[in-house]
């Protein structure tokens, strides 16, 4: 990974947005940055370098993962740590504008940070630098996507076979669950979505201890992090042959993610694609029911920028990885929902799983 280049074009970005140095808290910045897989520390980044702060537990593995940064151990909260390092600086002239990351900086980090400080430094809220160098995705990164997304995609066969009249949901997302570690995950990139029946209905519907009945959809909605990329997938299947009626309710909503895929190339506002799947669904009358948005970036986290949701102006890049994923739910009945994951190409849009779209029926 490029941690190098990332930090320099962060640097340019940051004297162009008059900042003197930015104080990275957000840990999933840091990493982009710098590679450290911490769970606790702070950067800062400015025209002089950066330096990372983490604590003792990290020493070895912060010098080994983030080799293009100074690495400071220390005592106290990074944050805090962080604070009195620029002070320091501070004393020797230089660093005036420092930029925080409002998101991510808690109350009373805020606090704590304006204590320390004692009104040396002017504190402003940064620009969402680090989140838009993120959303295009350079070919190391798109590589592990992909890996991401194959090992998830592989997932669904175990939900083939699991799936029957009497298993419970929770059985299905542990069997599935259990073969993603088995295959290399560091985990699911969420809690496992596995909603049958009357649940299906539910858009977040979490592996209950609710036992599958025939007769119903079952939305299958999961995601592995492998080697720090997620992957996020929907599939909906049917226990029992469906009804006509049901047939075309699954098929709608295939039609819709058909035509956000189709709609998604470089230049487009996200907008559009939420609203090329809207429309499909407004044709078959099911528009009220489709709550969500179309889809969403993925990268480090599951869920960045940017959004492809109603109005939305942010225009398609190539190198942008997002989610696909229109559905539909009538509440306490029926919900489909169909997630695809596309990386943006120079003249459109590449899926990264060869999905079998027809329904399957178990
Ligand atoms: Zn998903
Ligand atoms: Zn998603």
């Amino acid at each position: 990974m490029d941690h190098a280049g990332r930090l320099h074009r962060l640097e340019k970005a940051l004297s162009a947005s008059e900042l003197d140095v930015l104080l990275v808290t957000h840990l999933p910045n840091i990493r982009y940055l710098t590679g450290f897989t911490g769970s606790s520390a702070a950067l800062l980044a400015g025209e002089r370098g950066a330096v990372l702060f983490t604590d003792g537990r990290y020493l070895m593995q912060a010098k080994q993962e983030a080799r293009n940064v100074r690495v400071v151990i220390c005592s106290k909260a990074p944050l805090i740590a962080a604070a009195e390092w620029l002070l320091a600086q501070q004393q020797r002239g230089g660093r005036r504008y420092l930029g925080i990351e409002p998101e991510s900086l808690t109350a009373g980090g805020r606090k704590r940070l304006g204590s320390v400080l004692g009104g040396k430094a002017t504190v402003r809220f940064a620009p969402p630098l680090i989140e838009r160098a993120r959303m295009v995705k350079d070919a190391a990164e798109i590589g592990r996507i992909r890996e991401a997304v194959s090992l998830g995609a592989s997932l669904f066969s175990v939900a083939r076979r699991e799936i029957r009249p009497g298993v419970r949901e929770a059985e299905v997302a542990a069997a599935m669950e259990y073969e993603a570690r088995r295959r290399g995950a560091e985990g699911m990139s969420f809690p496992t979505i596995l909603a049958s029946g009357p649940r299906s209905a539910i858009v977040h519907g979490r592996a209950s201890m609710e036992r599958i009945r025939r007769g119903g959809f079952v939305v299958c909605d999961f995601g592995v992090i492998l080697a720090g990329y997620c992957s996020d997938r929907t599939c909906t299947v049917h226990v029992g042959q469906p009804s006509r009626d049901r047939r075309a309710f699954y098929e709608a909503v295939r039609e819709a993610q058909q035509a956000a895929i189709e709609c998604a190339k470089p230049g487009v506002p996200t907008g559009e694609v939420d609203e090329a799947a809207r429309s499909v669904l407004r044709k078959w009358k099911l528009a009220k029911y489709f709550t969500h948005s179309t889809g969403h970036g993925l990268g480090l986290e599951i869920h960045e920028g940017p959004r492809l949701a109603a109005g939305q102006a942010e225009k398609l890049e190539p190198g942008m990885v997002v989610t696909i994923e229109p559905g539909a739910y009538i509440p306490g009945k029926q919900g489909v929902r169909i997630e695809d994951v596309v990386v943006i190409t120079a003249s459109g849009c590449e899926p990264l799983t060869a999905t079998e779209k027809d329904l399957v029926v178990l």
